[in-house]
């Protein structure tokens, strides 16, 4: 068993804030989050390799890890920590300026994502492969604000996060991790997140523009939002009247799976 924080120390490794770097090293929540992934013989790829401890806990598990970590200082540590095993690929892209096309193209097949992730960039991340035609599924660690938000059916929770992520996938949360469980700790606690991709749903920027405008200003109704955004009251009116809604009815009523049939009905998705 390789101890990281003693390949850290020798390369003398300094943490930076600013790259959300919080590692992990308790060997059994590292497999509990690669075998939540469901990275048993799959192709995985993980975000932020740090010195590689998720990345030996998915290794031993998946039959291919492509893993990308931005920050170079860590790359002697990886060299030393994944040194045993022969299915790893290292890559030193940041995903979000590659974009999302180029990462599928790099990959090649279908994967699922396994991630510790940075926490800086966790939005755009999990908006980035929700757009990915190669993802199956992406397991994380986020905030726990954030994965409360994400799953949320209804609520005050239910917000544009909720109703983006689930009109394409499935959102489960697993379980909280607690700030203890981090190094360095970070200032609040975590959750383990798996969201599967819904079969043939495809996610695009005129339906994320959609959601957004049903939420534009929360405490408003649904009505209010749509024709602020210059949607024909009439047509909303008749829309909502369709789906069996109220003219006074709110954005977070409908659901993910309703708001999507209005933006149908709306021809906005
Ligand atoms: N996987 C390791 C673990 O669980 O201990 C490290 C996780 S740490 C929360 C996030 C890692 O992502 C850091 O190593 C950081 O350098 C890296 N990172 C930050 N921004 C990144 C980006 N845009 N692309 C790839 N990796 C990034």
């Amino acid at each position: 068993m390789v101890d990281f924080e003693s390949v850290l120390i020798k390369h003398k490794f300094k943490y930076k804030k600013a790259l959300g770097q919080n590692f992990i090293f308790d060997g059994e929540l590292l497999d509990e989050i690669a075998a939540s992934g469901g990275a048993d013989g799959e192709c995985v790829v993980e975000i932020g390799a740090g010195a590689g401890s998720l990345s030996c806990a998915i290794a031993r598990r998946a039959r291919r890890l492509c893993s990308f970590e931005i920050d170079e200082t860590l790359f002697p540590v990886l060299e030393e920590t994944l040194a045993e095993f022969d299915n790893v690929q290292l890559f030193s892209n940041d995903v979000t300026e590659l974009g999302i096309e180029t990462v599928d193209m790099l990959i090649g097949e279908p994967y699922r994502v396994i991630a510790n992730l940075p926490y800086y960039i966790t939005t755009p991340l999990l908006f980035l492969f929700l757009r990915s035609s190669l993802c199956k599924s992406v397991t994380c660690l986020v905030q726990k604000e954030v994965a409360e938000r994400v799953c949320a059916a209804d609520g005050s929770d239910f917000g544009a996060l909720s109703a983006s992520v689930q009109a394409v996938a499935e959102p489960k949360l697993i379980r909280i991790v607690k700030s203890w469980e981090f190094y360095p700790q970070p200032d609040v606690d975590s959750a383990l997140l798996r969201l599967d991709k819904t079969d043939g749903a495809v996610y695009s920027d005129e339906l994320y523009a959609f959601l957004k405008l049903c939420f534009t200003a929360k405490r408003k109704t649904l009505m209010n939002n749509l024709t602020s955004g210059g949607i024909d009251k009439q047509a909303a009116a008749d829309a909502l009247k369709q789906l069996g809604h109220a003219e006074n009815v709110r954005a977070e009523q409908l659901g993910a799976r309703g708001l999507m049939e209005l933006g149908a009905l709306l021809g906005k998705c």
